[in-house]
């Protein structure tokens, strides 16, 4: 009698533990190897659900669509592999360059130009402590970028992004208002964003957080437009990019630069 007990109790003991492993087991490694969790409203792939009857790519009543994807903070070793991929897509894009002094940085520019990419100005040095003191620093920094693009890759672009975007709060906004005002008179045009990548921190993001960034970003606008970056430290650029073409591309998107006659995103 003593004998079963203590087997009885033995017994109880070992399914305790392995409930407990199980559990354990649960919480740490299944996790892991699911599938990465999904925003809501979006679906394994594509990621936004597919567009039906009222979209019907390809048919005559399609709608004009258009992503126009747009780079900051480079050139850098990271441009080149979006440039391949932008090549490989046969897409087009725009880049809101800053000030590279290297030969490989100066030879990116003219990659860009020559592959038929946009070129915007982004600011020389990108410190928002200088360029956001007064209208004049800005204005003076960007046309110092320009003389620079002028000098090494044969271009005075007229569209232009604020580090930060136009209602930034580094500046002033009456700074801000005077530089939109002289930047207006001098014919330059700038661009704010309606979808973003989340991408510019201070950790490497996965590529495929980007897009779900993206997407749940941009919803379903008629134009989208997308600010990644492409500096030194966003490895993963590329591939997000890849994805996202894939992505607009199902949706029967096309893609376009920005040029002083797109119609500008701007924040209020
Ligand atoms: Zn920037």
């Amino acid at each position: 009698m003593e004998m079963y007990r203590t087997f009885k109790l033995r017994v109880r003991a070992i399914l305790w533990i392995m409930m407990i492993v199980l559990v354990i087991l649960a919480v740490t490694v299944l996790p892991g190897t699911g599938a990465k969790p999904l925003l809501p409203g979006t679906e394994a792939k594509p990621l936004l659900p597919r567009a039906g009857a009222a979209f019907p790519v390809g048919g005559e009543v399609q709608e004009e669509r258009v992503v126009y994807l747009t780079f900051d903070d480079g050139p850098s070793k990271n441009t080149a592999d979006i440039l391949d991929v932008l090549k490989e897509e046969g897409v087009k894009a725009t880049f809101f360059v800053i000030g590279a002094e290297t030969e490989r940085g100066i030879s990116l520019y003219r990659r860009i130009l020559d592959e038929g990419h946009a070129m915007g100005l982004h600011t020389y040095t990108h410190r928002y402590g200088e360029i956001y003191e007064s209208a004049d620093s800005y204005l003076k920094d960007i046309g110092k970028l320009s003389d620079h693009l002028e000098k090494t890759a044969g271009i005075r672009p007229k569209i232009f992004r604020f580090p930060g975007g136009s209602n930034n709060s580094t500046a002033d906004r009456e700074v801000l208002a005077e530089i939109k005002k002289r930047a207006e008179r001098e014919g330059l045009c700038w661009f704010d964003w309606n979808a973003l990548g989340k991408d510019d921190r201070s950790w490497v993001s996965d590529p495929w957080d980007i897009c779900q960034s993206v997407i749940e970003t941009g919803g379903d606008r008629k134009r989208i437009i997308v600010l990644m970056h492409d500096d030194g430290m966003r490895t993963t650029a590329a591939e997000a990019v890849s994805m996202i073409i894939d992505h607009y591309r199902e949706l029967g998107y096309r893609f376009d630069v920005l040029t002083t006659e797109t119609e500008p995103v701007r924040f209020p």
